[in-house]
C-alpha cells in the first residue's frame, strides 16, 4: 500500500515537474495578451503613476506578444540538463532535512502592537513581514505546505512558517513578485483577503485576474517603472530577470517584478526571484540607497539550468551592493526543496561573500525562521 502510494507520488511529481519547468514550444501564431485587468471596484487613490525620478523602461514583449527580459530570452539549460534534473528530483523524497534553517519563537505579541519601530521578520522562503512607516506588509506570502498545482504532490516544506496567519498583525498590503507557485500562493492570499478586506495586493501586470477569479478584489496591477502612492509611502514596481508560468499554455503571459517600498524614514527593496542582471545598478542609482534589501540566495544549482533565473549567494551579495543596500537580508532558501545545492550551503556562501565586501558580517543577515530584527 505504502509502496503504491509512494509510486503514485513519484509519478505525479514527475509529471508536474515536467509541465511546470519544461519550456513550451512557442506557437507560430502571436499570442493575444489580455489587457491588464483592473479590480471590479477600482482602487482610485492607487492609480499607478510614472514618477519622473524613477523612470524605468517598461517590460519588453517578444514577437509572440509574451513578456520578456531586457536581455532577451533567458536560458533554462539544454533539454538533457533539464531531464537529468527532473530525474534527480525523484530522489528528493528521501532527502534529509539536515541543514534546514532553525525555527525560533516569534515575537507576535510585540509585532501586533508595533506601529513605530521598523522591523523585518522571516516567515520562510521569500515571505517576509515588514513593518515601516507605521504600515505592515508581506512579501510573496506562502503558508501552504507544498507549492504546486496539485498539492500535496510537489516540493516538500522543510520548516513550518515562522508565524501563523492568525498571529500576524493587521496587514495593510502585500507585494507579489510573480506567479510561480512558491511565490503566488492562492490559498494563502485568499486567507489574507478574508482576514482583512482592506488589504491591498500589488501584483505585476497580467496577474490580477488570477486573484480576482478567486474572489480577491483589492488588487492593483503595476508594470515596471510604475509607482503607486499608498497612504504615506510609495510602492515601485521594478524589473527583475525571471519568467512566469503556472500551466502549460501561459508561459511569460504575466509579468515578474521586484518592489521598492519607500517612505520618509525607511527605504526597503524586495528583489523577489531573479537572476543577476545589470538592472540592479539602475535601481540603486535611481531609487537607492535602501536601508534594507531582501535578496534571494537559493535554488541556484544546476547552474546550467538556473544561472539566468536564480542568483547564487555571491551574486545576491553583488545585487545588494548594486541597489546600494545598507543591509541585505537573505531569502528564498532552506524552506522548500527546489534545487540541487546542499540545504545548508546558501547561507554559508552568502555570509562568506558578504564578509569580503562593505556589507561585512554585521550587515548581511541570515535570520532564523520566525526571527524579527529592527532596521
Ligand atoms: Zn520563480
Amino acid at each position: 500500500m505504502l509502496k503504491k502510494q509512494l509510486f503514485c507520488r513519484l509519478f505525479i511529481s514527475g509529471f508536474i515537474l515536467s509541465i511546470m519547468t519544461l519550456q513550451v514550444q512557442s506557437s507560430p501564431e502571436p499570442v493575444k495578451i489580455p489587457e491588464p485587468i483592473n479590480s471590479p471596484e477600482p482602487i482610485n487613490s492607487l492609480e499607478p503613476i510614472k514618477s519622473p525620478e524613477s523612470e524605468f523602461e517598461s517590460a519588453p514583449k517578444d514577437n509572440q506578444g509574451r513578456f520578456t527580459n531586457h536581455g532577451g530570452e533567458i536560458s533554462h539549460g539544454s533539454l538533457s540538463v533539464r531531464l537529468k534534473f527532473y530525474l534527480r528530483r525523484f530522489g528528493t523524497l528521501f532527502r534529509s532535512d539536515a541543514g534546514a534553517p532553525k525555527r525560533v519563537a516569534n515575537q507576535a505579541d510585540f509585532l501586533r502592537d508595533n506601529r513605530t519601530t521598523a522591523t523585518v521578520t522571516w516567515i520562510g522562503h521569500a515571505t517576509l513581514l515588514v513593518q515601516m512607516e507605521g504600515l505592515n506588509f508581506l512579501t510573496d506570502p506562502i503558508w501552504s505546505k507544498t507549492p504546486s498545482p496539485l498539492p500535496p504532490v510537489g516540493p516538500s516544506r522543510w520548516v513550518d512558517p515562522g508565524m501563523t496567519i492568525d498571529e500576524l498583525p493587521e496587514i495593510d498590503f502585500v507585494v507579489i513578485s510573480h506567479n510561480h507557485f512558491d511565490h503566488l500562493d492562492l490559498p494563502t492570499l485568499r486567507k489574507l483577503a478574508a482576514r482583512n478586506s482592506d488589504t491591498i495586493f500589488f501584483v505585476p501586470l497580467g496577474n490580477a485576474d488570477l486573484l480576482i477569479k478567486k474572489g480577491i478584489t483589492q488588487v492593483q496591477e503595476l508594470g515596471w517603472g510604475e509607482t503607486a502612492n499608498f497612504k504615506n509611502i510609495q510602492i515601485h514596481c521594478l524589473p527583475t530577470q525571471h519568467w512566469s508560468k503556472r500551466k502549460l499554455s501561459d508561459t511569460r503571459k504575466s509579468l515578474w517584478a521586484s518592489w521598492a517600498v519607500i517612505g520618509t524614514e525607511r527605504r526597503f527593496y524586495f528583489a523577489g526571484d531573479t537572476g543577476y542582471f545589470e538592472g540592479f545598478k539602475q535601481i540603486g542609482a535611481k531609487l537607492g540607497p535602501f536601508d534594507l534589501a531582501a535578496v534571494p540566495i537559493g535554488a541556484y544549482e544546476p547552474r546550467a539550468m538556473m544561472a539566468e533565473t536564480h542568483m547564487n549567494p555571491e551574486e545576491a551579495v553583488q545585487a545588494a551592493l548594486d541597489v546600494q543596500a545598507e543591509t541585505a537580508v537573505a531569502i528564498h532558501f532552506g524552506t522548500f526543496d527546489l534545487s540541487d545545492e546542499p540545504l545548508a550551503e546558501p547561507p554559508v556562501r552568502f555570509k562568506a561573500a558578504a564578509k569580503k565586501t562593505g556589507l561585512g558580517l554585521d550587515n548581511s543577515w541570515v535570520l532564523d525562521i520566525g526571527e524579527t530584527r529592527e532596521f
